[in-house]
């Protein structure tokens, strides 16, 4: 069990294992009464570490570790976690997995950036090879950037769907942790990437079929999900001209809807309206089953 130093006034110099290592370790300095709790150690203004107090006080093996603790810019209260668990996760035991700030809220073996969290983190690594999207060693010294454009270059069209859900997916799945404290698995990752390639591949198939109106018409496509036990309706719309250039989109969400016929009938009306609004007159109005010009 080791601490996270947020700032700092929790943990005791002397008595508490703080420094970073395998296992985490208390300092091996001789004791002095300059200072007492880590709390002292820090310039709270700078969220930096005091090195002129430090250097005076510790040995070198201790100052060196001291200093390799990333300073939290976070000032609130010190968090007491288990270290070295196999799943790579902390248990914070005071606040029930509150993430750590700068820190992968994930592995928590490196500080968190946008490289880190889409292909450097052991676990974005899990769900790349799952999903069989490769790079070769030197590209994993690149920048985010630079390594996003080659994984564009190195693979076919079919990929480049996937590394984009991919990558989305990550950050979601890491928004889920920061925000919600939940850890979804890597294989549930890979299964929702999947999931969401495959709909994207219908969608494609379905607009491959889609036919442009003749000029001067526009054509309106909708759609309408519905959710029984919510009894709410989404109607989605899209306009575009005989050219496929689309004149406008949006959605509504329609409460207290109780059954599925109530939500087909409504989005077409809810379609005219959409295009009444923009200033259509000329229109078909088009969904997967109705056609009606
Ligand atoms: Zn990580």
């Amino acid at each position: 069990m080791g601490w996270r130093i947020r700032n700092g006034m929790s943990i005791s110099i002397w008595n508490d294992c703080w420094l970073l290592g395998f296992p985490v370790r208390k300092v091996t300095s001789s004791q002095s009464t300059q200072v007492d709790l880590v709390s002292d150690l820090i310039d709270m203004d700078e969220r930096s570490w005091n090195i002129d107090l430090i250097n005076p006080i510790f040995n070198e093996a201790d100052i060196e570790s001291i200093l390799d603790i990333h300073m939290s810019n976070s000032n609130q209260n010190d968090i007491l976690c288990w270290k070295g668990e196999g799943s790579g996760l902390y248990t914070n035991l005071l606040t029930k997995r509150v993430s750590i700030s700068n820190f992968c809220p994930r592995c928590n073996q490196s500080i968190e950036d946008n490289t880190h969290v889409g292909r450097d983190c052991p676990y974005a690594r899990k769900v790349w090879r799952l999903l069989d999207i490769r790079w070769s060693d030197d590209a994993s010294n690149l920048c985010f950037k630079e390594w996003l454009l080659r994984l564009f270059m190195t693979h076919n069209k079919g990929k480049h769907i996937c590394i984009a859900v991919t990558i989305w997916s990550l950050w979601f799945a890491r928004n889920r942790i920061i925000c919600e404290h939940q850890y979804p698995l890597f294989v549930a990752i890979v299964q929702k990437c999947r999931m969401y390639l495959r709909h994207f591949s219908i969608r494609t198939h379905v607009l491959a079929w889609w036919k442009p109106p003749l000029e001067p018409t526009t054509k309106l496509n909708f759609d309408v999900c519905f959710s029984y036990a919510h009894q709410k309706s989404c109607s989605g719309f899209i306009i575009r001209d005989s050219a496929g250039f689309v004149l406008g989109s949006g959605f509504i969400h329609t409460h207290h809807i109780t059954y599925v016929f109530m939500a087909e009938a409504l989005v077409i009306l809810q379609g005219v309206h959409f295009a009444k609004d923009i200033g259509i007159t000329r229109s078909t109005l088009e969904s997967d089953s109705k056609k009606i010009t």
